[in-house]
């Protein structure tokens, strides 16, 4: 049995991972999952429920029984969480801000883990995050780490919160993105580092373009 094409995408925040991931799902055929989406889905059940971001059982209950989903085409992926849409609820700095808090939780990994395996059971996928190419799927056909200057990303997230109608300035922007930079490769539960197998792509002077060429040449070279 030929082994079904997984391509892992994993990265800093603003390094290109999920326009990559999309634009690959797009040309390959393949399913696109945003593990991002589902830290910050649970995230958001916990503070739609009242809970106090330091209240870890009340966050692992919410990692164990969120229903999450992802559907619809790549570029129009929508969230849902326990039936609601949350697509745009995700992305607001409330839980941007407590995404990587509740990931910094084992329980939370473990059960976030199992979700998207299942998720994936469908298909071929190209998955994007911190931990899939190390944890997810360590046997994963492709592994690419994207990484790209701390400038460089606060400039790409301020592009897209202004895209979304949010104008924030971009020290802001960047002393957010540090903050988690901190907590996700600080944490000891499947830090964010870079596997062993995976290929290194520095996006910082990269247009998508040529980011989406080079790495089919390097789905190419894998398949
Ligand atoms: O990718 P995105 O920025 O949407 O992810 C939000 C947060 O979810 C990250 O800052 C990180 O803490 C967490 N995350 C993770 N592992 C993944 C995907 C996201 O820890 N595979």
């Amino acid at each position: 049995m030929v082994k079904k094409m997984t391509i892992a995408i994993d990265g800093p925040s603003g390094s290109g991972k999920s326009t990559l991931g999309k634009a690959l799902a797009q040309r390959l055929g393949l399913l696109y999952i945003d593990s991002g989406a589902v830290y910050r889905a649970i995230a958001c059940k916990v503070i739609d429920s009242g809970a106090s971001m330091e209240d870890r059982p009340a966050i692992i209950d919410a990692a164990r029984k969120g229903n999450i989903s992802l559907e619809g085409p790549p570029d129009r992926l929508t969230v849902l969480l326990d039936g609601r849409d949350v697509t745009q609820r995700i992305r607001l700095p409330d839980a941007t801000s407590a995404s990587s808090i509740v990931a910094a939780i084992p329980e939370v990994r473990d059960a976030v883990v199992e979700k998207l395996r299942r998720m994936s059971d469908a298909g071929a996928v190209v998955m994007d995050g911190r931990d899939i190419g190390t944890r997810v799927f360590p046997d994963a056909r492709v592994k690419l780490f994207l990484d790209a200057s701390l400038e460089a990303r606060a400039r790409r997230r301020s592009q897209e919160e202004s895209e979304r109608g949010r104008l924030v300035a971009i020290e802001e922007v960047e002393r957010e993105i540090a903050e988690r930079d901190s907590r996700d490769t600080g944490r000891a539960a499947t830090p964010l580092v870079m596997a062993s197998d995976a290929i290194l792509i520095d996006t910082t002077e990269l247009t998508v373009e040529a980011l989406l060429e080079h790495a089919l040449e390097i789905v190419e070279r894998h398949g």
